[in-house]
C-alpha cells in the first residue's frame, strides 16, 4: 500500500475481479474520518444501492471513490487504481487517473452548465470523434435524445438528471456512481430512471453504485445492496431479500436520523414519491418548456 506518497498506482484489474473495492476503508475531512471501516464492493454490470439516512455518510463515500477526498484508513482500489493516501495526497491527480480508467461520478446537484445544449454537454464528454458514443449515451433516454439540442437550462428536473447521467455514459465508463439521481423529481420520472437506467448497466456491463433515497424503488432494480448508519456499513444483502423486508429494513436502520435538510422522514419508502421542482438544479435559467 502506498500510504504517505503521491504516487497513483495503477494496474490491470481481470475479468473476474470487482471493478470496486473497499475494505476496511475510513475517509472524512480534515484528516478526521466520517466513514469508517467500510467493506463493498461491486462488480462489472452489477447495480448496487448504496442507502442510508440523511448524514450517514453515502456522499462522503462516492467522493472517496471518485479521488475527490482523502482515504484515511483502509484500502481502496477503483478499476484496478490505488488513490494514496497521506498528507501529499494530490487530488487532481487522483481524480484524473481514476476517469482516464473509466470512472464516471454523477454529484447529487448533477453540476450541468445552464447556458450549454444537451448536445454540447454529451460532445464535450465524449472522446473526440466518438459520435457513436454520444447515440449509445442516449439510447436509454428517447425523450431526451428528441430535445437534446434544447438548453439545459430549459430542461425539466428529470431531463436534467438523464442529460447528467447521458453526460456520464459518453465518457464511456466501466464504474458509474450517480449520488441521489431521483431526488426531487416526480414519481412517473422515478419509475422510469431507475429501470432504464438499472438496464444499461446489464446490457454495457457497467457496473453502477447509486446513493439512493428512493429505498423501495431502488431495491427493485438494484442486485445487492448496502445500508449505512452513522458511517458505517450496518448491513448489506441481496436486494430483493432487502425489499422483500423494506419496513423493516427502514425501521432498524434508516430513520433513526433526522433530516438535517428538510422535516419529515430522512428516506422514501414508496415506490416514487418525492415532489417535482424541489432541487437547487432545477431553477430554470430563464421560463421555457418545464415539461417533464
Ligand atoms: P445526505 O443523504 O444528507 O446527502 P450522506 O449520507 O450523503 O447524507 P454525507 O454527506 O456523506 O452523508 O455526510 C456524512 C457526515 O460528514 C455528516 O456528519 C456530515 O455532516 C459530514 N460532512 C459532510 N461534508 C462535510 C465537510 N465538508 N466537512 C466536514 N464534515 C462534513
Amino acid at each position: 500500500m502506498n500510504a504517505d506518497s503521491d504516487e497513483v498506482t495503477d494496474r490491470s484489474i481481470d475479468a473476474t475481479e470487482p471493478l470496486l473495492r473497499l475494505r476496511g476503508m475510513s475517509a472524512g475531512y480534515g484528516g478526521v474520518a466520517v466513514v469508517h471501516d467500510l467493506d463493498l464492493h461491486v462488480g462489472a454490470g452489477e447495480v448496487v444501492a448504496l442507502l442510508g439516512a440523511n448524514g450517514a455518510g453515502k456522499t462522503t463515500t462516492l467522493l472517496t471513490v471518485s479521488g475527490l477526498l482523502q482515504r484515511l484508513a483502509g484500502e481502496l482500489t477503483v478499476l484496478g487504481v490505488e488513490p494514496p493516501m497521506g498528507g501529499r495526497f494530490a487530488r487532481e491527480k487522483v481524480a484524473l487517473a481514476l476517469v482516464r480508467k473509466g470512472l464516471a461520478y454523477v454529484p447529487e446537484d448533477r453540476a450541468l452548465f445552464f447556458g450549454l445544449s444537451g448536445r454540447e454537454h454529451l460532445r464535450l464528454a465524449a472522446r473526440r470523434g466518438d459520435g457513436e458514443a454520444i447515440e449509445l449515451a442516449l439510447e436509454p433516454f428517447p425523450a431526451l435524445a428528441a430535445i437534446i439540442d434544447r438548453r439545459a437550462g430549459l430542461l425539466s428536473g428529470g431531463e436534467q438528471q438523464m442529460l447528467a447521467i447521458a453526460r456520464a455514459l459518453a465518457t464511456r465508463p466501466r464504474l458509474l456512481l450517480i449520488d441521489e439521481m431521483t431526488l426531487g423529481l416526480a414519481p412517473i420520472i422515478v419509475e422510469q430512471l431507475l429501470p432504464r437506467v438499472a438496464a444499461t448497466a446489464r446490457s454495457t456491463g457497467v457496473g453502477m453504485l447509486l446513493v439512493e433515497q428512493h429505498v423501495k424503488a431502488v431495491l427493485t432494480v438494484a442486485d445487492r445492496a448496502y445500508v449505512m448508519v452513522q458511517g458505517r456499513i450496518a448491513t448489506s444483502g441481496q436486494a430483493s431479500e432487502m425489499n422483500a423486508d423494506s419496513q423493516e429494513l427502514a425501521a432498524r436502520y434508516l430513520g433513526a436520523i433526522p433530516d438535517r435538510h428538510q422535516a419529515g422522514p430522512s428516506v422514501n419508502l414508496s415506490e416514487s414519491s418525492s415532489p417535482e421542482g424541489t432541487t437547487p438544479a432545477e431553477r430554470r435559467e430563464d421560463g421555457g418548456d418545464a415539461s417533464g
